[in-house]
């Protein structure tokens, strides 16, 4: 339970990382004021604010004004305009966390608290919510909610806005749907904006369906077109698809604003870096370790090789992870953890000890060498989610004349690791048949880099057995093809 509160706490956190830079570490003045501060005072602090809009009704909702300090835009991110659309609320409670450079943030997670709360798309009884925004210049908005969050764009004098929707189907597949779709008013600056968006939203994006589409005119009545029609507001609506999983539709939905923010000059988003650095630096067991951060939010991933000396299908494979592009997340990649062992093609170096017996074996307990102790550290600092450590076995599992591994996948059964090595397992299988199937086990064995990772630091660790029975091409094909599974699983390639 630990585990998974954690991993899901980690996935969130690491959500929150675009644009690292600007990430607000200052805590929230929890001075909840009427929405009473006007256009010279934001901007003219640098911090985080919550006015509450709709004060003292049942539509009270928190309206959050972070200001960079800066002259610039004054963006606007609205979640929870309906009630069920989970992943626009989700999203945009995620960037009350920005801290743009320029101008000022303003965040509305729950635009219609109430439907929220009862997870329902409106409250029962009550109107649309976007469908009762002024439809001429001289209308005013149809409820006290839909007032307070028009006067709130005017009052700030909001100049981009973003509503997050959801929708049921894809809008590639079916007339009338508009999941996966960015909805504009043509007529303004948007345009050209929301053309950018949606084409760097699906360059990484292969299925035709799955794409963003630019549509235009949003519902008379909505927010996004009132604001646009009677403001002179650049607004936008964004709809994910709810056929999608939820951490991808958040993911889209942070993406696109980001987007936004980084086009209008508030943000700047960090390109992907791929640095080298040396673990066990100075002593003889110095050995290579590549970090590649996509400068995007998303899990962190360590692919180890050469823990023993003679797999060497391990140690080759991951020398290819180790050149991986991904779109999100981080990869962490240690192609010759024993690299003396693995230059001799032995296990270990003799006279010493195996390096996959080296790790703790307790909570408390430490690494029992310089160079565990140097991975075990990287582990730690580099706050690994997900651990594959690739080895070989001598002959296949499923031989039962022998005690070997090969071909399989050995898991620290916690956290999200049974899921993922099932799916991994299965992929494996679509090349593997007969004999050479891989099987899941459980338990690597203690004092193995994947049980101490997976036992004490709550990574979701595994070992992957190729067999030496294969030729030597199949077995590095095989550690590819797992680290591939899991990548695209996590949404990192
Ligand atoms: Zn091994």
């Amino acid at each position: 339970m630990q585990k998974v509160i954690r991993n899901t706490k980690s996935a969130l956190a690491a959500l929150l990382l675009v644009g690292l830079v600007f990430y607000s570490v200052f805590g929230l003045n929890n001075t909840e004021t009427m929405a009473t501060a006007n256009a010279e005072t934001i901007g003219s602090y640098q911090g985080k604010q919550k006015v509450v809009l709709a004060a003292g009704t049942k539509y009270a909702t928190d309206l959050y004004i972070i200001s960079s300090g800066k002259p610039g835009p004054v963006a606007m991110v609205v979640g929870g305009m309906y009630g069920d659309g989970i992943a626009g609320i989700k999203a945009a409670s995620e960037m009350t966390g920005y801290l743009p450079e320029n101008g000022t943030l303003l965040v509305l997670p729950e635009a219609n608290k109430l439907a929220v709360q009862l997870n329902q798309k409106i409250v029962p009884g009550e109107d649309n919510l976007n469908r009762i925004f002024p439809r001429s210049a001289q209308e005013e908005p149809k409820n006290v909610l839909a007032k307070a969050i028009y006067d709130a764009v005017k009052q700030y004098n909001v100049t981009w806005l973003i509503d997050m929707h959801e929708s049921n189907d894809f809008s590639k597949l079916k007339t009338g749907n508009t999941g996966q779709s960015l909805i504009h008013n043509p007529d303004t600056n948007a345009s050209v904006v929301a053309n950018k968006i949606v084409n760097t939203l699906n360059q990484d994006i292969s299925k035709t369906e799955e794409q963003f589409s630019l549509l235009k005119y949003p519902a008379k009545g909505s927010l996004v077109r009132s604001s646009s029609d009677y403001l002179g507001v650049n607004s936008f609506i964004l709809e994910t698809c709810s056929k999608q999983k939820l951490l991808q539709r958040i993911n889209y939905q942070v993406k696109a604003a980001s987007l936004l923010l980084q086009e209008i000059g508030m943000i700047t988003i960090p390109a992907e870096t791929k640095v080298k650095v040396v673990l066990a630096a100075g002593t003889k067991y110095a050995t290579d370790l590549y970090i590649i951060k996509s400068g995007k939010p998303g899990p962190v991933v360590m692919i180890v090789g050469g823990v023993h000396g003679s797999e060497i299908a391990g140690a080759q494979a991951a020398a290819k992870v180790k050149d991986f592009t991904i779109k999100s997340g981080t990869l962490i990649v240690l192609p010759e953890a024993n690299k003396r062992a693995v230059d001799i093609k032995k296990r270990l170096v003799s006279g010493e000890g195996d390096l996959n017996r080296a790790f703790p074996t307790t909570a408390k307990g430490t690494p029992s060498n310089t160079l565990s102790k140097a991975i075990y550290d990287a582990v730690k600092k580099h706050k690994v989610e997900w651990l594959i450590d690739m080895h070989e076995g001598f002959d296949y599992y499923t031989n039962s004349a022998t005690d070997s591994v090969g071909q399989t996948l050995i898991q620290y059964p916690a956290g999200d690791m049974p899921k993922m090595a099932a799916k991994i397992v299965k992929g494996l299988n679509e090349i593997n048949s007969s004999k050479a199937r891989y099987t899941l086990i459980k338990y690597p064995v203690k004092g193995s880099l994947a049980r101490s990772t997976g036992q004490y630091l709550g990574v979701n660790s595994c070992i992957l057995e190729s067999s030496m029975k294969q030729s030597l091409s199949v077995r590095v094909n095989n550690h590819l093809k797992a680290a591939g599974i899991l990548l695209k699983e996590l949404n990192m390639q």
